[in-house]
């Protein structure tokens, strides 16, 4: 059985933000990024809504599988590939393209039965270093996987951009030079750029982008600001206030007694906590939103519960307080916490039930 809190999604907002990346990149096709149970929007649903992207990409082969045996019959694209022969034939034989990453997936393919026949990504490490042939061995890496048995024709050429969300950071560009230099010539579909590329480099705007954390609404860029990148909340997370007190000065809240009252302060308690996937390290001052207005969070982040401000705040039990969403972008919440809006969203999409708008 669920808890309180609800994520509400809003899918014509996920269908906006996809037309912006459209916009950002129009001779591009875009690859929506749905992984990680769409970064906790629920995958499925995700894809239900952003049906006229051009493909998706997941992480890993179970996502893919799940995706197919809901009828979707769009390029998948598998970004950890495979890891061994099972995998690789039942990406075969769902049409997935995988990417190749590792030499150990080469000697797969080496050894595979010759009716395997595989759509390929060739993974290039231009600088990221987590996935990825060096850049340099893409013309001989290229000119194998091309002749191979066992690849179907045009393997993609592929890279990722380590420090895009940074607009002033030299590393996309010496990035992208080095894709450049060893790829250029190589007659294949290519596939670069993330949301912060997509909407910050326009050089990446290659055969198909990757957007993931814009298509939910988030600014892909350090201190970014949503609205102004043309974005749309999707996730608005709410949960009930349970409690209301006026804690007298002099007096602490919550675990730790970290946070002391400097004078009679009106309190309210919400539902939602930790083990709903709000995070546990948001100080005091956190913003959250109530009946209209912005207030924020007192002491500690308790597992089930917050306690927040309610001076000059008219609130009732029952009142529903926004955590991020609609109001208060989760990018600001993301900022406060320490962390990045991707973690927020995955964690609590994840645990916390949802409904559809
Ligand atoms: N491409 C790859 C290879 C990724 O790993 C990711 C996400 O982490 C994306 C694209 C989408 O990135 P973003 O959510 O920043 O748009």
């Amino acid at each position: 059985m669920k808890r309180s809190a609800r994520a509400i999604i809003d899918t014509a907002a996920l269908r906006h933000n996809l037309a912006r990346c459209r916009d950002a990149a129009p001779n591009s096709l875009a690859m929506a990024v749905i992984k990680a149970n769409a970064y906790g929007h629920n995958m499925l649903k995700t894809a239900e809504s952003l049906s006229n992207a051009n493909g998706f990409a997941v992480s890993c082969l179970q996502e893919a599988v799940e995706l197919r045996q809901a009828r979707f019959i769009h390029p998948i694209l598998v970004l950890q590939g495979f890891s061994n022969l099972q995998g690789m034939k039942a990406a075969a034989e769902h049409r997935f393209r995988v990417v190749l990453h590792d030499l150990s997936q080469l000697e797969l393919l080496d050894s595979a039965p010759s009716s395997v026949k595989l759509d390929v990504a060739l993974k290039l490490d231009t600088g990221m270093h987590r996935l990825g042939f060096p850049v340099e061995q893409a013309p001989h890496l290229f000119e194998r996987l091309s002749k191979h048995h066992n690849v179907k024709p045009t393997p993609w050429l592929m890279t990722h951009m380590a420090c895009a969300d940074e607009l002033d950071n030299p590393k996309t560009s010496q990035q992208l030079e080095s894709f450049a230099k060893y790829t250029t010539g190589l007659q294949a579909p290519r596939s670069v750029g993330n949301s912060a590329s997509i909407l910050g480099w326009p050089q990446t705007h290659v055969n198909w982008v990757r957007p993931g954390i814009m298509l939910y609404g988030s600014s892909p860029f350090v201190n970014g600001d949503a609205k102004r990148d043309g974005l749309q909340a999707v996730m608005t997370l709410v949960a009930p206030l349970i409690s209301i007190h006026t804690i007298p000065k002099g007096e602490s809240i919550g675990y730790g007694a970290s946070w002391t009252c400097p004078e009679d302060t009106r309190t309210g308690v919400v539902a939602i906590g930790y083990a709903d996937g709000y995070p546990r390290h948001a100080p005091t001052g956190t913003p959250v939103w109530v009946n209209g207005k912005q207030t924020r969070i007192l002491g500690r982040v308790s597992m089930d519960m917050i306690v927040i401000d309610l001076t000059a705040i008219e609130a009732r039990v029952g009142d529903q307080v926004e955590l991020w969403g609609k109001n208060l972008s989760v990018d600001r919440v993301a900022q406060a916490a320490g962390t990045i809006s991707y973690e927020l969203l995955c964690n609590a999409g994840n645990l916390c039930k949802h409904e559809y708008l």
